[in-house]
């Protein structure tokens, strides 16, 4: 007999993690007519290393969930080479996305999920346990010692313990990290500023009339000075700037997943796989896979029988690839291009000279 037979179900639902992709998909269950409790081990507001750019795209999925948060506005992406002369500059046609504070996004977004009746319980998953028809969390925090339901939709980010109990980890290569912080500065530009230095780059991102945030990316080490040295564009606009946050790091980013789903278990998120913050994608990928794992499990749900229901579950995987195609071929592509000196060194300037190009990619990026 199965160890979870005749468990009681604690909700149809388990999210686990509490982040912008977590508390959207509990939203969306939770109109769905699902029964939803979110498993996140750290307090409200949860901040992350993250460049804070919500592309038009990712607005318009947070706004549909009922949310507004806080920001400035985005108008579109630069590029800037090291001699800060060279540019390429494209405005989103579609509107404005909005830089905001993931401290802001992620308490926004718990509101609302805690407005519309989604209960979160503290808590740390340590292990999982399912069978053929629920599946079982095992916590370790202040909350219960386990939770039971139906589904278990894995959320915790990129170094996901759901995605390595339910043995869909595939391993990572380690060469990309990033790491973000404030300054209190009046924004000078409207666009998402990325700096291209030899060997890392420097997102800055207005998210409020006086402050910006700044990530960089680069290999294992890197560091704030040590990026700055290489962006002499960049380094005299943050002189003497007064650092609000401190640094917060990410990595290493690149995440291998084999598959979404393993029975009653789903992935969304960078939880279902990672490439990347080149092309600041992460949200609004995120956000679209959290709607089509409600929707997968919704028509689940439904299903007359075992093998209809696992079809429709399977559908999810079909779903993820496909919302997540762009996004994995053009930032895979960028992120092998750019490891080479030349096309790095020449990224920007031809970025500049072929400006249609530019604005297609940069458009890509803002659906
Ligand atoms: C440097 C950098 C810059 C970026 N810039 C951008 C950008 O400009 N625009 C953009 O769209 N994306 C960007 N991204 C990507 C973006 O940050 C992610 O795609 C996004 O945060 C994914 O959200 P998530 O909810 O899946 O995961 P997360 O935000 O990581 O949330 C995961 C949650 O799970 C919880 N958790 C972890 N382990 C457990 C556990 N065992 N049990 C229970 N809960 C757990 C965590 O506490 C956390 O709250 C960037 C990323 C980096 C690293």
């Amino acid at each position: 007999m199965s160890a979870l037979a005749g468990a009681g179900l604690d909700a149809d639902l388990l999210v686990v993690g509490g982040g912008p992709v977590g508390l959207a998909a509990a939203i969306e269950a939770s109109a769905a007519g699902l029964e939803v409790l979110v498993v996140e081990p750290r307090p409200a507001p949860v901040d992350k290393a993250c460049g804070e750019g919500l592309m038009p795209g990712a607005l318009a999925a947070v706004r549909r969930l009922g949310v507004d948060p806080a920001g400035a506005d985005l108008t579109g992406i630069t590029y800037v080479a090291p001699d800060g002369r060279t540019r390429a500059e494209h405005a989103f046609r579609t509107g404005p996305g909005r830089g905001v504070r993931r401290t802001e996004l992620q308490a926004r977004l718990a509101e609302q999920a805690a407005s519309v009746g989604v209960a979160t319980v503290p808590g740390r998953v340590r292990d999982l346990l399912q069978d053929g028809a629920r599946a079982r969390l095992v916590l370790e925090g202040e909350g219960p010692a386990s939770l039971t339901a139906r589904w278990v939709l894995g959320c915790d980010g990129l170094h996901s313990s759901v995605r390595r109990l339910a043995g869909l980890d595939a391993g990572s290569d380690g060469r990309r990290y990033g790491v973000r912080r404030h300054a209190a500065l009046a924004p000078w530009t409207s666009q998402v500023e990325v700096h291209w230095g030899r060997s890392v780059e420097a997102y800055v991102t207005p998210v409020g009339p006086g402050e910006v945030g700044v990530a960089v990316e680069g290999p294992r080490g890197t560091g704030f000075e040590s990026a700055l040295a290489q962006l002499p564009a960049l380094a005299p606009r943050l002189a003497g700037a007064a650092w609000t946050t401190p640094a917060r790091g990410a990595g290493p980013l690149r995440q291998r997943v084999r598959a979404r789903t393993a029975g009653r278990v789903l992935l969304a998120g960078d939880a279902a796989g990672y490439v990347d913050a080149l092309t600041g994608e992460g949200l609004r990928v995120g956000l679209a896979a959290a709607r089509a794992a409600v929707e997968a499990l919704a028509a689940a749900d439904r299903a007359p029988s075992p093998s209809a229901q696992a079809a429709a579950v399977a559908a999810y995987e079909r779903d993820w690839r496909a919302l997540s195609r762009d996004y994995r071929t053009v930032t895979t592509g960028l992120v092998a291009a750019t490891r080479l000196p030349a096309v790095r060194r020449r990224l920007v300037p031809v970025a500049a000279a072929v400006p249609g190009l530019f604005g297609a990619a940069v458009e890509q990026l803002a659906r």
